[in-house]
């Protein structure tokens, strides 16, 4: 999807962290927001956002508030799912798989058992409700305030 204004006027995320369409959020702080991905590579993919339109990571001076967050919503599905292990990953460029652009960290379970390849073929989001809840549980609100006041 490239046919977003650079204000991220029309940008889906942007409408996701101004609640102007619906997402699965498991996080919103004033600079960020965690919501499932909509077509999930394995149960719990989850993608971290700023909430400031940028592009992609060569506009993303100055964000280093995103890690804590990264940070913890990668603790929080361990806690949630205990899968074998976790991906974080961010595509810059349509070259490197951007579909998105507005900056985008994945993080994305993968569990034992599960080819990697195998584990690559998207499903439809099920059972959203659950899974969101699930990991929000484990999230720790006070620590967050903690770090963003
Ligand atoms: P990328 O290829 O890194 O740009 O990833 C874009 C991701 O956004 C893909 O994993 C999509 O499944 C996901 N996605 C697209 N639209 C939505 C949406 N409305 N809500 C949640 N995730 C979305
Ligand atoms: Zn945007």
């Amino acid at each position: 999807m490239s046919d977003q204004s650079e204000d991220g006027d029309e940008c889906i995320f942007c409408q996701i962290a101004k609640d102007k369409i619906d997402g699965y959020k498991l996080h919103e702080d004033d600079k960020t927001v965690a919501f499932l991905d909509l077509n999930p590579i394995s149960k719990g993919h989850t993608l971290v956002v700023p909430k400031e339109h940028v592009k992609d990571i060569h506009d993303a001076k100055g964000m280093s508030y995103m890690w804590d967050v990264i940070v913890k919503v990668s603790n929080s599905i361990k806690e949630a799912y205990n899968p074998a292990g976790i991906k974080i990953t961010q595509n810059n460029g349509e070259a490197a798989g951007q579909e998105m652009f507005h900056l985008h960290f994945h993080i994305t379970p993968v569990y034992d058992g599960t080819e990697i390849e195998e584990n690559y073929s998207r499903e439809e989001l099920e059972q959203a409700e659950e899974v969101l809840e699930k990991i929000k549980e484990k999230m720790d609100e006070e620590e967050m305030e903690e770090i963003y006041g």
